[in-house]
């Protein structure tokens, strides 16, 4: 019996690692075939500055239009399109849309914000570099000092002189750098004066239990004093309720991305949505907003 059993388990095992296996050749063989046929768009959500009222800042985010499947979310793929190298022409795709988006939104006269874009870092192991950056940036005619690359802490997990001239050059072109999912990377602090950062966006895994947990108040409270005391501007992901808007907005965090604000939006929604989010008089004043 104990035999059977084992064999049976031994079955399911290797009946479901085939399934794994057959979904993951099917997945990369249909991201190539969507690569080809443009079957990718960008959605953009935007960033929220309490300083100044507006909206300096929309974050480009990748969606898969899947012929079968409907749309997929990019947590579904882009780590596997990050296993198999196919991150690079999809980080090129995205990087080359999200200029020709900004130079477009310019010559519309609407182009007083910045691109956010993401950044796998094993884009930079796989060729995409300032050089690379360039000649998109020149052959689209937009503007890199609107440009924000969006990278993660495992960009610094060997802390490497190749990285830190990776980014020297990136920042060279006049594009800024943000570090994504602030907190939840296991790299060390010390990163932050190496590299040459400019933001820091909070993850969301801080945020969502705010005002009342104790513990993510005090963490949030400890990044924000340490990114004023370091010059590093603060964007707090993920804000959903107008309680976690008023905390941060009173703790001095200067930027906010969230539900709150909007979802990410198609390029041509997103004029509209800064509109109304900039035309909301009680975005002005947290005690009295709502939305
Ligand atoms: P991310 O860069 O941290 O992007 C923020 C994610 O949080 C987005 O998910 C966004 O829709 C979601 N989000 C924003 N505000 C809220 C909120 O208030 N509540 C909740 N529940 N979620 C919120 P999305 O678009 O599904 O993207 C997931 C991740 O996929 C991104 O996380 C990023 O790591 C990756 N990704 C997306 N687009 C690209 C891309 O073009 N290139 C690369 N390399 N990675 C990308
Ligand atoms: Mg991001
Ligand atoms: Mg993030
Ligand atoms: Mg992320």
């Amino acid at each position: 019996l104990a035999k059977d059993n084992g064999r049976n388990q031994h079955q399911f095992f290797n009946a479901e690692m085939r399934d794994r296996v057959r979904n993951r050749t099917d997945m990369e063989h249909s991201m190539r075939h969507a690569i080809e046929h443009e079957e990718f768009e960008l959605y953009y959500q935007p960033i929220y500055n309490c300083i100044t009222h507006k909206v300096t800042a929309a974050e480009a985010l990748i969606r898969w239009h899947h012929p079968e499947h409907g749309l997929i979310s990019p947590a579904e793929f882009i780590p596997l399109a990050e296993d198999t190298g196919l991150i690079q022409p999809i980080g090129l795709w995205v990087f080359r849309q999200a200029c020709a988006q900004l130079r477009a939104w310019k010559d519309q006269g609407i182009g007083s914000f910045a691109i956010s874009v993401n950044i796998s870092s094993s884009q930079r192991h796989l060729g995409f570099n300032a050089q690379v950056a360039a000649d998109i940036i020149n052959s689209t005619g937009a503007d890199p000092t609107n440009i924000i690359f969006e990278i993660t802490e495992s960009m610094f997990l060997e802390s490497s002189s190749e990285a830190i001239s990776w980014l020297d050059q990136l920042k060279e072109l006049g594009a800024q750098l943000a570090i994504d999912d602030f907190g939840t990377g296991y790299s060390s602090l010390s990163y932050l004066k190496q590299f040459p950062i400019d933001k820091l966006k909070i993850d969301r895994a801080f945020i969502r239990d705010l005002p009342d947990n104790a513990e993510d108040a005090s963490l949030v409270n400890a990044i924000t004093a340490m990114s004023k005391s370091l010059g590093l501007e603060l964007i707090a992901e993920g804000v959903e309720t107008t309680e976690q808007f008023k905390y941060l907005h009173q703790l001095g965090c200067q930027n906010i991305q969230g539900f709150l604000f909007s979802k990410p939006v198609p390029a041509e929604k997103l004029p509209n949505v800064i509109r109304q989010i900039e035309d909301n008089s009680y975005s002005k004043s947290p005690t009295d907003y709502v939305i």
